[in-house]
């Protein structure tokens, strides 16, 4: 049998299973306690709960499904993990320091479907959703790391900003938010948690219902449909107009800001008329919205795009302000160590598959 992530299951349904089975209550509490407070990786080590639980527990969960395949450190402190799934799969996870905390950037799916031309991600079709317990464990395995360092530092803040598009991962993106926001475990507050889309319409709505409480970013990137398209295919399936409408909705409804991110492209995306058209488009929500400039990271694959020049960046942001637009630039973590979204991963995937093109060629040769 292949046994389930423990972390996958919120407080509620930990509790239902334990009581299912005939055990009490109060050992969802005791469980949850090792876990997320002590932290521990074993079931063994949790000595308060009875042996008949323990037991239980173990013939019917697992607490690590993800190993250390790769840990890089950058200068500036960020670490990127590439962690192997138990099917083989990598994923990639960034620890970040920020001057407000600490952050993590979760993935949320074995490659992607949107197909974004820019994105490294998007190179890879989406060969599985990770489940909500390897979404959870991303961000244990870095507070994990930040416990061996006995500085007593915690992960404060998380975005859902790797591999993959939480919006087609609904269901496990949302037991994950569960998880991680609950007081009884990781006690991650709401209004530090980040989720970014690149704008399905139906899950905006979807996502505002289900009342959170935690923050959304919409990947914009164009400010008209025509380029949109040009940059992201999905847009040709859910146009401006679509998205805008959910936008609107989850602002009425939520009465929480929004933020529009905006990857800068030389010369595609970056002129002042498009800034210009920009705020012309969000003019009707800019009390309630900002927009979040990022620096392009080159990606080999997409060899059509290049990063922004400064001054071009900084003339965006200018006539962004001047327009009354909340605007800010993205600062980079880890430039030297391929922090881009979905980059250390098809790196490692390229070097893996150029060995065995190179295995081969020694095949053909010898
Ligand atoms: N799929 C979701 C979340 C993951 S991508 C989404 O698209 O929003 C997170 C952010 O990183 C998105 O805004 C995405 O456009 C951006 N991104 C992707 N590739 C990038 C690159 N090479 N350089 C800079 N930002 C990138
Ligand atoms: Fe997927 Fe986001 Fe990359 Fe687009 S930018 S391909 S949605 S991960």
């Amino acid at each position: 049998m292949n046994k389930a992530s423990i972390y996958g299951l919120t407080f509620e349904q930990l509790t239902a299973w334990l009581l299912e089975h005939e055990h009490r209550k109060f050992r969802a509490s005791q469980v949850w306690d090792w876990l997320y407070r002590k932290r521990v990786t074993d079931f063994a080590e949790m000595i308060d709960v009875n042996k008949e639980c323990i037991q239980l527990l173990e013939e019917h969960f697992v607490i690590q499904t993800l190993t250390e395949h790769v840990k890089q450190e950058s200068a500036d402190g960020t670490i990127k993990f590439l962690f192997k799934l138990k099917d083989g799969n990598l994923i990639e996870t960034v620890l970040m320091r920020q001057k407000y905390g600490l952050a993590v950037c979760v993935t949320t799916q074995v490659g992607c479907n949107i197909g974004c031309s820019f994105c490294a991600s998007g190179l890879i079709k989406k060969s599985r959703d990770l489940t909500s317990g390897e979404i959870v464990e991303q961000i244990m395995k870095a507070q994990q790391h930040l416990d061996q360092a006995q500085q007593d530092e915690r992960v404060s803040h998380v975005v859902v900003m790797g591999i993959g598009e939480p919006f087609d991962n609904f269901k496990n993106l949302v037991d994950f938010l569960q998880v991680i926001k609950d007081q009884k475990g990781l006690a991650i507050g709401a209004k530090r948690i980040t989720v970014s889309t690149s704008g399905l319409p139906d899950k905006i709505i979807e996502f505002t219902d289900a009342d959170l409480q935690v923050n959304l970013a919409i990947s914009l990137h164009a400010p008209n449909d025509k380029l949109r398209t040009q940059i992201m295919v999905i847009n040709r399936a859910f146009p401006i107009e679509r998205l805008m409408k959910a936008v609107d909705y989850y602002l009425e409804k939520t009465n929480r800001r929004i933020m529009f991110e905006y990857i800068l492209l030389k010369d595609v995306n970056d002129r002042k008329e498009h800034a210009l058209e920009l705020a012309e488009l969000i003019r009707d929500k800019q009390n309630l919205c900002s927009v979040n400039l990022i620096p392009y990271n080159p990606v080999d694959e997409h060899s059509q795009y290049q990063r922004s020049e400064q001054e071009s960046i900084l003339a965006f942001y200018d006539t962004l302000k001047k327009q009354d637009i909340n605007c800010t630039v993205r600062l980079e973590h880890g430039a030297d160590i391929d922090a881009a979204c979905g980059q250390l991963r098809s790196k490692q995937i390229k070097k893996q598959s150029e060995d065995d093109i190179s295995d081969q060629d020694r095949f053909a040769l010898g």
